[in-house]
């Protein structure tokens, strides 16, 4: 994975915020990643793709990730800390395939077209284009038979099955309220954290960017290119330096 320079992060940025969520995901692993095709990376399983959004998260912003939450007992705000390396999950070697009772399936992990094609389609149709797109064929009693017609255990059998293949797609958070003792989990989504994290990167690059410009007349893309060291080192001397 290479590390990106300003510049190219916050393209990427820009780009992504009139995009959807599995867009801005392909976009950022894109950057950092020129040795795989933008297909092949579409084609990685969800827990695969998230995977590598850790190490991007690691080589961006470290290992330590820091959030708050709302206790759903007591309404307190908790702290949660966590390090990245808790939030690797390891994918169980399952069958992709599937027997209940008379029906027989055969499914394939769930990876960034398919989330977009979801993300294209109405929130209460999204779980049904999931199954559709990753159950790859459905058999009852040996003759095909429609997704939309599976009963409710086959689907639940599915959705258990993909996610023990795929555990990294689904990362549960253990939390506790220290106020009340409620303990409860929360469902922990890398590439919304890691693209809050980028957004607020990027508002501080660019308030350096425009501090920088205004007093030493520097363009955005000379400023860019100097390495956050030397961004903070110019930016201490403008505190130092006494307002006239
Ligand atoms: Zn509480």
């Amino acid at each position: 994975m290479r590390a990106p320079g300003s510049d190219e992060l916050l393209t990427v940025w820009e780009r992504g915020l009139g995009e959807k969520s599995a867009a801005r995901g392909l976009a950022l692993l894109g950057l950092v990643r020129p040795d795989m095709s933008v297909d092949a990376i579409a084609e990685l399983s969800i827990g695969a793709r998230d995977s590598m959004l850790l190490d991007l998260r690691e080589l961006l912003f470290g290992r330590r990730i820091l959030g708050l939450m709302e206790c759903p007992a007591c309404d307190d705000t908790v702290e949660i800390e966590v390090a990245t390396g808790d939030l690797r999950a390891v994918p169980l070697h399952e069958p992709t395939e599937i027997s209940w009772a008379t029906y027989d399936l055969s499914l394939r992990l769930i990876d960034s077209r398919d989330l977009m094609a979801a993300e294209g389609a109405r929130p209460e149709e999204r779980g049904q284009v999931l199954l559709e797109r990753c159950i790859s064929s459905a058999r009852l009693s040996g003759e095909p038979t429609p997704i939309s017609r599976l009963p409710g255990e086959v689907i639940e059998a599915v959705e258990d099955r993909i996610a023990a293949l795929d555990p990294q797609a689904d990362v549960q958070l253990a939390l506790s309220c220290p106020a009340c003792g409620r303990r409860w989990h929360a469902a922990f989504d890398i590439l919304s954290f890691l693209w809050t994290e980028l957004g607020e990167w990027a508002a501080r690059t660019l308030r350096d960017v425009h501090q920088l410009a205004a007093a030493y007349g520097w363009s955005e893309r000379d400023i860019l290119a100097l390495s956050p060291v030397r961004r903070r080192h110019y930016l201490g001397m403008l505190d130092a330096w006494p307002a006239s």
